[in-house]
């Protein structure tokens, strides 16, 4: 999961803080997985790096997107893709986010609820909507069980519902859980949806849609230990072609597949250039003494992940010297600003000065979106965007 020559090339020559999006990795990125799982539409789910540029190099590779908010719709309009590539994908909206997303003609929503099914028949009357099932989330880093999804007796409720409403009722999808590390998720989700179909059909609901969400990993995180997360991607990809045939024999209509990818197109094509804010030793409560890096960037511009995995370092000019165990902080006085000192320590150059540059890398995914505004006067990152095709 190194950069490419490009992007390292961006870091070398950065004279501030900065994120750097590599394109063409994008790019690259998308065409394998299209390739991987032959039929798959992509719907990028935006929350996963909402910056114009990489939306428009997905739109141009023929991507749609997965959005969550009427603030999120309008951006993907403006990538000028047609508005049926776009979906409502968030299962929680007041009217007020349904009815301005129905006339910004978005026609296809996410729902979980007939509660969501009543006020989506109101305000957008006629729309498409597809299920939501919920899924234990085992087996990922961050599992999104309990807030979404409902259980397959649910469903059933939820789309004969939408189809006495009016609606159509058009699909089902699930979220195995972002950066899911295991292909079992993906069996027992589409064993799950599998049933389903079959027992909608029986009751004479014909979905065309199967949404396989979110969740695909990215390959250069470390965990919060300092081990590579290594995902099974192949695994992943041959349950996800066997569940895909199987769920198509199954049904009794022709099935289309969606997939909301997030961080797998994004996370291994970004990078930061930060620096040193400063290298100390402090002797801590327990006597022991304890090196901590400060970073100039941290959890709330740009590192958001950094209490749950450990992103990849490099100090470029520090190739020769010694080396010193530390914990790894942001710049801020929060203390969830700062790898999870428990898990583990990071090996960092003894001699490193406060100014010094320190890369960053994988860390493409959920940066600009949850930077805050400046939380403790800390500005949130610029961004530059490398290559691509146009
Ligand atoms: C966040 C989200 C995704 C993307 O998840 P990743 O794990 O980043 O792939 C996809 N679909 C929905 C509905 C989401 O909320």
């Amino acid at each position: 999961m190194r950069e490419s020559r490009a992007v390292r090339a961006a870091l070398a020559a950065a004279t501030d803080d900065r994120i750097f999006f590599d394109l063409e990795g994008i790019e690259a990125q998308h065409a394998t997985l299209v390739r991987e799982l032959p039929g798959i539409q992509v719907r990028f789910a935006m929350k996963a790096c909402p910056v114009d540029e990489v939306l428009d190099c997905l739109a141009r590779q023929g991507a749609g997107f997965d959005a969550a908010s009427p603030n999120e719709i309008e951006q993907a309009v403006r990538t000028g893709v047609p508005l049926d590539r776009i979906h409502y994908g968030n299962t929680i909206k007041s009217d007020e986010n349904i009815a301005d997303a129905y006339r910004m003609g978005i026609r296809d929503f996410a729902t979980d609820s007939v509660e969501d099914v009543a006020a989506i028949a109101r305000l957008a009357p006629g729309s498409r909507v597809f299920c939501r099932l919920a899924t234990s989330g085992d087996g990922a880093l961050w599992g999104l069980s309990q807030k979404f999804g409902c259980s397959a007796e649910d469903a059933v409720r939820v789309l004969e519902a939408a189809r006495d409403a009016g609606l159509t009722p058009s699909g089902l999808s699930v979220h195995v859980g972002s950066q899911q590390m295991t292909s079992e998720a993906w069996q027992s989700a589409l064993d799950e949806l599998a049933g389903l179909v079959a027992v909608l059909n029986g009751r004479g609901i014909l979905l065309g849609t199967i949404n396989l969400g979110g969740g695909l990993p990215a390959l250069g995180c470390l965990d919060k230990h300092g081990r590579p997360l290594d995902p099974p991607l192949d695994k992943i990809f041959a349950v996800l072609r066997e569940g895909m045939q199987r769920l198509s024999e199954e049904s009794a209509v022709p099935l289309e597949f969606l997939m909301e990818p997030g961080r797998h197109l994004v996370a291994d094509h970004g990078a930061i250039r930060a620096r040193v804010s400063r290298l100390s030793a402090r002797r801590q409560r327990d006597g022991e003494r304890q090196h901590w890096l400060y970073l100039s960037c941290g959890k709330f511009n740009g590192l958001y992940e950094m209490d749950e995995l450990q992103y990849r370092l490099e100090f470029p000019g520090h190739a020769g010297g010694r080396y010193v165990p530390a914990v790894i902080a942001g710049p801020t006085c929060d203390s969830d600003d700062a790898y999870d000192y428990e898990a583990g320590l990071v090996q960092v150059p003894e001699d490193a000065a406060s100014g010094d540059p320190v890369w960053v890398h994988s860390c493409g995914a959920y940066a600009v979106g949850y930077t805050t505004q400046g939380f403790n006067g800390f500005d949130p990152l610029p961004y530059t965007c490398i290559g691509g095709s146009r």
